[in-house]
Parts: C-alpha cells; structure tokens; sequence
C-alpha cells in the first residue's frame, strides 16, 4: 500500500501574516496523531517564507502551477528549476481550473510533467469530469483522455506521479462524490495504469479531490484506492486541515 498522502492547494489565498500563522501552527500539531505525508501548495510568492518555517520532513511546499517552459522569454513564467532551487517537492499540474480558466491543454501538461520530473520534484496530475461530462456517461472517457497524453509519452516516469482525482462538479462546491463512485475511478485510474506498468501501478498513490471535510474524509480514504486527498477550501483552516490529516491513515 503506498503511504498516504494529504496535499493542501491554497489556491490564490493568503498573505504574509496567514502564511506564517498557518504554517508553524500546522507545523506545530502535526504529531504522533498523522501518520500520512503532508503537503502544502501555496501561492508562488509565499514558497520561500513557508519553506524558512518549516522543520519536519512529514511536511513539505509544493506549487500550484510550472511553466511548461524551461526557461528564457516567458514574461511571468516560473520554471520547475526555479520551484526546485526553492525546495518545492511537490507541484499542481492541470488543477481543473488551470484547465478550464487558462485552457491548459493535455499537451502542454505533459511538458510540465516532465519539466517538474526532470527537476526532481513530484507533480500532482489532477484528471475530473465536469459535472455535463457525468450526467452524459462520458466520465471515463474524459479521465482516460486526459490520462493517455502520460501513458504514451516514453519519457514519463509513471511510478513518481501521483494521480488527483477531481470531478470538477465537487471542486468548492460543498458537493463530493460518494465514495463508492470516488472508489469506480480511481479502480478505473488505477487499471489504466496496471495496463501500462504492471504491478508497479499498486505503488501509485491516487488521491482524491473535491470538498473534502473532516466530516467525509474517513469514508474517502477508507477505499481501497484512495490514498488521500487534495484539499482546497479546508486547507486554509488548521483544524479543519489537521483532521483530514489524521483520518488518512
Ligand atoms: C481543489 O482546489 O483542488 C479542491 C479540491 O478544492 P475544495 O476542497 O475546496 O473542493
């Protein structure tokens, strides 16, 4: 079973002062209790102060977004070398509304993948329907196109990605999916994956995204092929953050 994983995505929240608050109070109450790893993807510009916080491995920084460049003239961009030199470990890549509000496509993704890979930094890779793309059927066929740009890319090293899934209909909106139907597609993942890589893909860890509260989080992560979860909302409140935290065990 692959260790558990909690990532939070402040999104574009924060400031100075809630970084700092944030960051050593989680710090200071990740104990004994939380047994998974645990992640935080904060804004580019809050990296560094976060990562000066922070003194225990059980927690790490992350990014929500990479340039799908490796560098030169890309006016606002940020490169993975960039991320890395900062110590991200962790970085976002096609969070649903990078797809939807920045037509992110699957193509460009793969760059970024591969630019975060080369960079040694683990990337994230959120997949999810709309909620017009489930009530149609087409929900598997969604997930496993935005998938197949991984699969057949030879360069991709499968075994360090962790896969998101995000129905976007649940993203910020007090929605989740059942875990019974969270559990489908991520068997689903998890067999487009086997196909490709063998028994390798049991290591991959799947976690899973969408108005996750400390109220739902226990029945999530108590299937099989969920092994954590990505958390906006939440995530920027400690308490709330930390449950979550201790539920994936
Ligand atoms: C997200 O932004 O990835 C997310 C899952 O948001 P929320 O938990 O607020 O639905």
């Amino acid at each position: 079973m692959p260790k558990p994983l909690v990532i939070g995505n402040w999104k574009m929240n924060g400031s100075l002062e809630l970084t700092s608050e944030l960051i050593h109070s989680i710090e200071s109450s990740i104990d004994a209790k939380i047994s998974c790893e645990v992640g935080l993807c904060v804004p580019f510009v809050y990296i560094d102060l976060a990562r000066r916080i922070l003194t225990t491995q059980q927690l790490s920084i992350g990014a929500q977004n990479i340039s799908a460049y490796s560098g030169g003239a890309y006016t606002g961009e940020v490169s993975a070398a960039m991320l890395a030199e900062f110590g991200c470990r962790w970085v976002l890549i096609g969070h649903s509304e990078r797809r939807q509000l920045f037509k992110e496509t699957d193509n460009e993704l793969v760059l970024k993948l591969k630019l975060a890979q080369e960079n040694d930094m683990c990337a994230v890779f959120c997949v999810g329907e709309t909620q017009q793309e489930r009530e149609s059927g087409k929900a598997f066929s969604v997930i496993e196109r935005q998938i197949k740009t991984l699969l057949d890319d030879d360069n991709v090293c499968l075994e360090k990605v962790v896969f998101a899934y995000e129905p976007v209909w649940a993203i910020g909106t007090g929605l989740t999916a059942t875990p019974e139907e969270a559990q489908k597609v991520h068997a689903f993942i998890r067999d487009l994956l086997r196909n490709k890589i063998g028994q390798s893909a049991d290591k991959i860890r799947i976690i899973y995204g969408g108005s996750v509260k400390p109220e739902n989080a226990q029945s999530l992560f108590d299937q099989q092929d969920i092994n954590g979860g990505l958390i906006g909302g939440a995530s920027l409140d400690k308490d709330a953050f930390l449950s979550i935290c201790q539920n994936a065990k």
